[in-house]
């Protein structure tokens, strides 16, 4: 599992084992021949003969079954030393027991050579639970550090994306004024020079940049969310929905839109950013709202440690295959003609709302109305 630290600790730790394993295995033979000559009964020598035996024989399989247990060989130096520590501890133990004045205690070779072989065993069974246990937190460690490693190669690629999208939105402003301004410029002077047909050429040459314009704004603020947004602040989302509402007052009027709402909470979050999410999701509410006047209901629900803040309409609703892209970039569901838009501000929701470490998800049933849903972690007190 971990080369670098070579093979001399797992061989090691391994032949530990197996030596005691025959160490026990010979000492038992050897016990079993002194003690049939020495014409003790054969029953005796059997059993005795078993308990020493049977645990070498324990840690010989121990021993041959290792590599095949979900243990890193590292480690196996670990149970070679719980086995030597149990038979040194045994050791000890009967070392004391054996200057006991009573006779109980008659034959102290037999019962050395016994519990030692036992308490060998329980090493190992405590060594191979300790083994298993230190692989374990070796695997932990190694994945947490993989986890780290990839999430600081994702941060530095999303860094590098951002850059590049700030700056090359950033950039592409520049020329596109000129182009709108000197396209601009034609208009109003040479239009007369111009047939109707070059006079429509320019008209949509304009509006073309025009939405180029808009495409890069939106491409510019959705690329800078991070790095405009400024420390969190305990805010009132009441407050920051009214500033919305205030924005959207003159759309609202001229649609004659019905906008209600619950109380909000207070949550940690950026205020100027969280208007603008408040602010996407009811314009699009009031322009998405079918032939009917837009009527809108916001509420708040506490769902254990987040509050969900839903956006309800009643409009044109969303096909169920089309849900999950429209809050991809520049992805929308109407021709211009239909809806003017550039199809950014759903992502730019999206981009907000994660920032602030919740999700955003729309419900929608085509024909009768969207609801759409954003969850921000509640604040304590
Ligand atoms: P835009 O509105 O500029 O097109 P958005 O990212 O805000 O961009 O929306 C993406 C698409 O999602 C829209 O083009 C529209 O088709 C759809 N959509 C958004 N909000 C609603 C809504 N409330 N009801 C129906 N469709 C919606």
């Amino acid at each position: 599992m971990s080369p670098a630290s070579g093979t001399v600790p797992e061989t090691a730790g391994r032949r530990t084992v197996a030596a005691v394993g025959v160490m026990y295995v010979v000492l038992a033979a050897g016990w079993a021949s002194v003690r049939t000559t020495g014409g003790e009964p054969s029953l005796n020598v059997l059993i005795v003969t078993t308990l020493i035996v049977g645990p070498g024989l324990v840690l010989l399989y121990g021993a041959y079954l290792l590599p095949a247990l979900d243990i890193d060989p590292d480690f196996y130096t670990v149970i070679g030393q719980w086995c030597l520590g149990a038979i040194v501890v045994m050791l000890a133990i009967l070392s004391l027991y054996h200057f006991q004045p009573a006779d109980s205690f008659r034959n102290p070779h037999r019962s050395f050579l016994m519990f030692t072989a036992l308490s060998s065993v329980a090493g190992l069974g405590v060594g191979l639970y300790d083994a298993r246990a230190r692989t374990r937190a070796l695997e932990v460690d190694q994945r947490n550090r993989e986890l780290r490693r990839v999430h600081a190669l994702l941060e530095e690629s999303n860094d590098r994306l951002e850059q590049f999208a700030s700056a090359a939105s950033h950039d592409l402003q520049e020329p596109l004024r000129m182009i709108t301004r000197y396209l601009t410029l034609v208009e109003q002077r040479y239009a007369d020079a111009l047939d109707e047909d070059g006079r429509e050429f320019v008209a949509f040459a304009i509006d073309g940049a025009n939405r180029l314009q808009e495409m890069t704004d939106g491409l510019l603020e959705y690329s800078r969310v991070e790095a405009d947004s400024g420390s969190f602040d305990r805010i009132d989302l009441d407050d920051v929905f009214e500033d919305a509402l205030a924005n959207l007052h003159v759309r609202i009027e001229e649609r004659d839109a019905e906008v209600t709402s619950d109380p909000l909470p207070t949550v940690d979050g950026d205020p100027r950013q969280l208007r603008q999410v408040f602010q996407n999701l009811v314009s699009n509410a009031i322009t998405y709202c079918g032939d009917d006047p837009p009527r809108i209901h916001v509420s708040a629900d506490q769902r254990g440690r987040e509050w969900v803040v839903s956006v309800r309409d009643w409009g044109i609703g969303i096909d169920p295959d089309d849900q999950g892209r429209i809050f991809d970039v520049f992805q929308r569901l109407h021709s211009r003609e239909e809806h003017p838009g550039t199809g950014i501000g759903l992502a730019l929701c999206q981009r907000i709302v994660e920032h602030h470490g919740g999700q955003i998800w729309v419900d929608s049933v085509p024909g009768e109305g969207s609801t759409f849903s954003v969850s921000l972690p509640a604040v304590d007190g």
